[in-house]
């Protein structure tokens, strides 16, 4: 069994498998010891449980689900990574990796066909460039899962957790707290990856609510509403949405003047009542 936390080791395992990190992958690889044993327990898949993992690089999270998780299924876009998985996975008989992007699959099919009758947890250390649409698919999608457990660097962390209705909050802090009770669970530090990055990160735990805190008509209507108001933040909404979505300025203001607010209002001025009432007001 490979230590894939020690740094010579996994830089030889890459070497013989011709691989050179990217950052544009944002493979930036966990090899402090302390952190994936942790982020499994985090994440709280039992051996009755299944856990998708986004990115599994050479395994060193991987290997840590496997360990306490009943299947893990990993998604990774390097193709030159599958290869090293196989040889560093060896010892778990309940590991799948997919090669594939995250964005492009399509992850109910995923769940139905590898995790039938299981509870899912997600648990990743996600590629940091794509962190906020990994999110927002997994929001979006409204699949069950048990709980998800990302590591995310610190900034982002902050945005996911502001308050909805603060300058801080953007379409993915409205998509985490629609969704899921958010919770900062510990720091890791830059020098415990390779390459170390320039940023500390988090991992955040999300665990989506049976219910949402606040009634959407049509959820995928409300996401919409939501990115377009937030794909020009510094608007009015009322011009953000004619942009994002052909909506009428006058149809908006009216909706807005209905809920007590002037049509001068911009999205990350309302809460989170306000955004589903704002959404389901413009559906009718
Ligand atoms: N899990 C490993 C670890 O903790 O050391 C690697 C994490 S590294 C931050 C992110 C991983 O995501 C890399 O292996 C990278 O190749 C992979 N990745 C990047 N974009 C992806 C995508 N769109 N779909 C699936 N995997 C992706």
């Amino acid at each position: 069994m490979y230590d894939l936390t020690n740094e010579k080791t996994v830089k030889q395992i890459l070497a013989r498998h011709g691989i050179v990190l990217s950052k544009a992958r944002g493979q930036n690889f966990l090899i402090n010891p302390s952190v994936c044993p942790r982020m499994a327990q985090v994440c709280g898949a039992t051996k009755a449980d299944g856990v998708l993992e986004i990115g599994p690089g050479v395994g060193v999270l991987t290997a840590e689900l496997a360990k306490v998780a009943g299947k893990v299924v990993s998604v990774e876009i390097d193709k030159g990574l599958p290869p090293v998985l196989a040889e560093t996975l060896a010892d778990f008989d309940n590991v799948t990796v997919i090669e594939g992007d995250i964005l492009k699959t399509d992850v109910k099919r995923l769940l139905d066909e590898h995790f039938a009758g299981m509870k899912v947890a997600v648990c990743a250390n996600l590629p940091y460039y794509i962190t906020t649409d990994i999110l927002m698919m997994l929001l979006e999608s409204g699949l069950p899962f048990a709980s998800i457990t990302v590591m995310v660097q610190k900034e982002f962390a902050n945005r996911l957790c502001a308050p909805v209705g603060s300058r801080e909050s953007g379409a993915v802090t409205v998509g985490a707290a629609y969704r899921a009770k958010c919770e900062k669970m510990f720091t890791v530090s830059a020098g415990s990856f390779l390459p170390p990055p320039k940023v500390d990160s988090t991992v955040m735990r999300l665990t989506p609510y049976e219910t949402p805190p606040v009634p959407v008509t049509d959820e995928g209507w409300f996401f919409k509403v939501v990115k377009a108001g937030f794909n020009q933040r510094r608007k009015t909404l009322t011009n953000a949405l004619q942009a994002g979505l052909g909506i009428t300025k006058d149809r908006t203001a009216a909706v807005l003047a209905e809920m007590g607010l002037p049509a001068t209002a911009r999205v990350e001025q309302l809460d989170l009542a306000q955004l589903a009432a704002l959404a389901n007001g413009l559906r009718l």
